[in-house]
């Protein structure tokens, strides 16, 4: 593709799907390209394995020949209203959206398979970053005959506009829940997770009822846009943190310029379960000074006492900066299982007495100051 018109005039048709391929070329969008990279635009995922990298590469290329671009974002009266969308729709009377595209995003030596899953609302349940979706599984309850099941949350793992820039999907990063009789260790299909068996197993065009939007404790505060946040994710819990990440640094939103720091601690088994990292990868490399970016891989690395790598492992080890950053007003969030918080806590307690500190006070005061967001599940 030759750039024969000046960049912030032109418009490139994307596909929506991560991998560009057929299935997932729903919908088209047209992009302007106004600021800075593309390269984080289109570096989803390569672990997707249908990945058309000439296609990307074409229109990577010529872009970041001419400028480093961010996406031109619409409708921006979604940066309007004050308040927090909230509960749009409820359990009773869902929305009914579409599934867009279903995306396996992890390599084939992960333990387990996590998906990308994009839908349409189109445009009727709007949501800010950090916020979940509820999404109701097709069928019956099977502990209230007749009923329908219960709401699963879903953090969600797109801004506001969406993959697609329009304000039209939401995208959901969802692990497929699988059982294996702790006995034999053989996996039992009859007791796998509902909801996210559901969704992963959907195709493009199927439809899904949702609720929401629903949450606030993992709002992203914008009122200082050269605030710090240390997000710290296990796993899906990476969700909400994609969404900041592309708001802050792929997306030009007028009102919200940032020019902080943003630090992801993302804990998973091994490389090939790393989510979204090229996205973040992307970042690293174009904004060094506002996006740092660590992993913990606890099936490939040793932490220090030679036992596993895990997410609170790297936070000891970049305990004393955390610690400064937090007295400074840093904002820090964890999200992903629940797990993970009572390692963190002990951590953080440990770091906080060698520091001569009461980490009971610390915390009361990180949470009184609207510092501390936890949504583990
Ligand atoms: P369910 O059908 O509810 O089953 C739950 C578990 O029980 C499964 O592991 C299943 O295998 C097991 N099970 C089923 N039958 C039996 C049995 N007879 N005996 C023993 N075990 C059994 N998840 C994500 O993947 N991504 C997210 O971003 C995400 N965000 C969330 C945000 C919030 C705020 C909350 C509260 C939760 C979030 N979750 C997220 C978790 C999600 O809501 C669901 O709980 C998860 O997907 C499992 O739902 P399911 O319907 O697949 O499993």
């Amino acid at each position: 593709m030759a750039l024969s018109t000046p960049l912030s005039q032109m418009s490139v048709a994307l596909p929506t799907g991560l991998d560009g391929s057929s299935r997932s070329m729903i919908k088209v969008q047209s992009v302007s390209f106004t600021e800075k990279s593309c390269g984080s635009l289109l570096r989803l995922d390569s672990k997707s394995r249908s990945f058309n990298v000439k296609q990307r590469s074409t229109i990577c290329m010529s872009l970041q020949q001419a400028s480093r671009s961010k996406v031109s974002v619409t409708p921006l009266e979604l940066e309007a209203p004050k308040e927090t969308p909230l509960n749009l729709y409820r359990p009773k009377e869902p929305y009914t959206a579409t599934i867009v595209s279903v995306e396996r995003i992890v390599g084939p030596q992960a333990p387990g398979e996590t998906c990308h899953i994009v839908i349409d609302h189109d445009g009727n349940v709007p949501y800010w970053e950090g916020q979940s979706y509820g999404v109701i599984p097709p069928g019956e309850n099977p502990k209230k005959p007749g009923a329908p099941h219960n709401v699963r949350l879903y953090s969600i793992a797109s801004t506001r506009y969406g993959d697609s820039f329009d304000g039209k999907t939401a995208s959901l990063c969802v692990r497929r829940a699988l059982y294996y009789d702790p006995e034999t260790g053989e996996e039992d299909p009859s007791k796998a997770g509902v909801c996210s068996n559901f969704l992963c197993n959907a195709k493009p065009g199927d439809k899904v009822q949702i609720t929401g939007p629903s949450g606030k404790v993992m709002l992203l505060p914008e009122d200082d846009p050269k605030a710090t946040h240390i997000m710290i994710a296990t796993g899906t819990g990476v969700a909400p943190y994609r969404g900041y990440l592309r708001r802050m640094f792929m997306e030009n939103v007028p009102s919200f310029k940032f020019d902080g720091l943003s630090w992801l601690f993302l804990g998973v088994a091994n490389s090939d379960s790393l989510l979204y990292d090229e996205e973040f990868a992307g970042y690293l490399k174009d904004y060094p000074e506002n996006f740092r970016y660590d992993k913990a891989l606890s099936r490939e690395e040793k932490n220090k006492k030679g036992g596993k790598m895990y997410v609170q492992d790297k936070i000891e080890e970049y305990s004393d900066e955390i610690f400064k950053l937090l007295d400074n007003g840093a904002h820090i969030y964890f999200c992903g299982l629940k797990g993970m918080m009572p390692g963190i806590q002990d951590t953080l307690k440990r770091v906080a007495e060698e520091r001569g500190e009461s980490w009971e006070q610390k915390l009361t005061q990180l949470r009184k100051n609207k510092q501390w967001h936890v949504e583990v599940y």
